[in-house]
């Protein structure tokens, strides 16, 4: 069962909410204030940022061991 995000746009509280697939989400609302004005919010899974110069190249072979 996926968790959505929620965040109240009344006290701006953020809770997660476990829903089923088929559930819709109509009866969802904020567990401290228990309002209705409440917004989905994407969670990210995994941030894949650009990161500067990425760039690393590995030596093919290894390193040269004495014998
Ligand atoms: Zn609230």
């Amino acid at each position: 069962m996926p968790i959505y995000e929620y965040i109240c746009l009344n006290c701006t509280e953020k809770f997660s909410v476990l829903q089923s697939i088929h559930a819709s989400g109509h009866d969802t609302k904020c567990p401290k204030c228990a309002s209705k004005e409440i917004k989905k919010v994407i969670s990210a899974f995994c941030c894949s940022s650009g990161s500067a110069g990425a760039s690393s190249s590995y030596p093919s072979g290894g390193f040269s061991g004495g014998g």
